[in-house]
């Protein structure tokens, strides 16, 4: 089952992945954590890109088409994939067509005064991935790593300024994929207001029903 996970920065995307991969035992290819890793690593790809993700931009069409071409040719794919933020603009989806095959696109909807919620109070592990939120999903202690004890940090891109212009930039650029999965019949609406564990219960409802 290839599918993609749409929807607004902070509408649970990264979160319902995490747990639908153990689920469904596919990987969790999320660009955003491509490109926030090779950052860390200070490669080449990360160096390019730095800047682009601190405001929030996007990174070029073609840097991300290659990037994600490339990744979907190793062995773990075969067995299908979770697509999480990627595509984010129309000439990415039609890229994606040639090298692809999806199953389902998943269109998570929030209302925005969550979404600012939840970004705000978004915190990340560098080192173990894991993606917290000081309220909803807080660590066991305040600031650190349940896997780890890393410190937890927030994203450059969750503070204010930047946070604005991602919602506009998703507007623009992201929000139009949802009319084109719709006009081909791969979208599906999941509530992702919810909880974590009924918003992924939701998604698996959806993916039995599409192939039943
Ligand atoms: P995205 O990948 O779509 O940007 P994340 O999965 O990183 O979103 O979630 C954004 C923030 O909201 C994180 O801090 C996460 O812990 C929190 N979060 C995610 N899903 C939920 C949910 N269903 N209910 C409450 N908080 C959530
Ligand atoms: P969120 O889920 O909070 O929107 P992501 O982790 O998916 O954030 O993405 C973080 C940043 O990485 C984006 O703001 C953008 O700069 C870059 N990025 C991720 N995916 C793409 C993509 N498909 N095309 C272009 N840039 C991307």
């Amino acid at each position: 089952m290839n599918v993609i996970f749409l929807g607004p920065p902070g509408a649970g995307k990264g979160t319902i992945a995490a747990l639908a991969k153990e689920k469904l035992s596919v990987p969790h290819i999320s660009t955003g954590d491509i490109f926030r890793s090779a950052i860390k690593n200070e490669t080449a790809l990360g160096k390019q890109v730095k800047s682009i993700l601190s405001s929030g931009e996007l990174v070029p069409d073609e840097l991300t088409i290659d990037l994600v071409k490339e990744r979907l040719k190793e062995g773990d794919t075969s067995g299908g994939y979770i697509l999480d933020g990627f595509p984010r603009t129309i000439p990415q989806a039609e890229a994606l067509e040639t090298f692809a095959d999806i199953d389902f696109v998943i269109n998570f909807t929030v209302e925005r005064d969550m979404i600012i919620r939840r970004l705000s109070g978004r915190r990340i592990a560098k080192e173990s991935g894991k993606v917290y939120h000081i309220l909803y999903n807080p660590p066991k202690t305040a600031g650190i790593c349940d896997i780890t004890g890393e410190p937890l940090i927030q994203r450059d891109d969750d503070k204010e300024e930047a946070v604005i212009n991602r919602l506009e930039v998703y507007e623009r650029q992201t929000a139009p994929l949802i009319e084109y999965y719709t006009e081909n019949g791969l979208i599906r609406d999941v509530d992702g207001s919810d909880t974590p564990e009924k918003v992924l219960a939701s998604f698996l409802t959806v993916i039995d029903e599409g192939n039943g």
